[in-house]
């Protein structure tokens, strides 16, 4: 199955695509963790993204495609993938198209704007996992560990408050479109994403029958 995670930073999209790739045995893409990764080791994509990351901008789109492109080549997507922040404008979805890649459902996370301000200013994430945790719902075990890796928990520096003001601008400018671009497609699926992690993967599974 290829599945599209669509919607604004801070929906709980990161949570959701670990919680269902352990589900479906397919990786989770996260774009995201793929540039900060490239920063944290210095490589040129890393050299070339930190710029408009720092700044709540998106990385641009010939970059980001021949990101994903690498990336979904790979032997383990061959049974499908979950995409989680790719695409994030029209072109990059029109590339998937080109590309002759298939989709077989996008999950539009529906959020105010209000809770993903609160949400996101308490994240804390895992340097070496990723894992997402929250300083007031989602504490780690042991404070500053991921309970999964062990791994040390740092706060985003894109997850500012002004960064995060910045972020849902462009997403409602580039990314919103992709909205009305799925669902003409009849493969868009609204996802409530109010409430509790455990509430929207309840959701989700019942979305993909599990
Ligand atoms: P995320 O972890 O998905 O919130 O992404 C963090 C940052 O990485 C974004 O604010 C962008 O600067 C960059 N980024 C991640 N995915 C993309 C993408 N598909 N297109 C452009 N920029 C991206």
């Amino acid at each position: 199955m290829r599945l599209i995670l669509l919607g604004p930073p801070g929906a709980g999209k990161g949570t959701i695509a670990k919680g269902i790739a352990e589900e479906l045995r397919i990786p989770q893409i996260s774009t995201g963790d793929i540039l900060r990764k490239a920063i944290k080791q210095g490589t040129p994509l890393g050299k070339q993204a930190q710029k408009y990351m720092d700044r709540g901008e998106l990385v641009p789109d010939p970059v980001i495609i021949g990101v994903l492109k690498e990336r979904v080549a790979q032997l383990d997507c061959t049974n499908g993938f979950i995409l989680d922040g790719y695409p994030r404008t029209v072109p990059q979805a029109v590339a998937l198209d080109h590309a002759g890649i298939e989709i077989d459902k996008v999950l539009n996370f529906v959020v105010t704007d209000q809770t993903i301000i609160k949400r996101i200013v308490g994240r804390l994430t895992c340097k070496e996992c990723g894992a997402i945790y929250h300083v007031k719902t989602i504490v780690p075990k042991v404070a500053g560990k991921c309970d999964h890796c062990g791994g040390a928990l740092y706060k985003r520096e894109d997850e500012q408050k002004e960064t995060v003001r910045k972020r849902l601008r462009v997403y409602k400018k580039q990314t919103a479109p992709l909205i009305a671009f799925y669902r003409k497609k009849g493969i868009l699926v609204d996802i409530d994403a109010e409430g509790t992690p455990e509430e929207h993967l309840a959701a989700v599974k019942r979305v993909l029958g599990k």
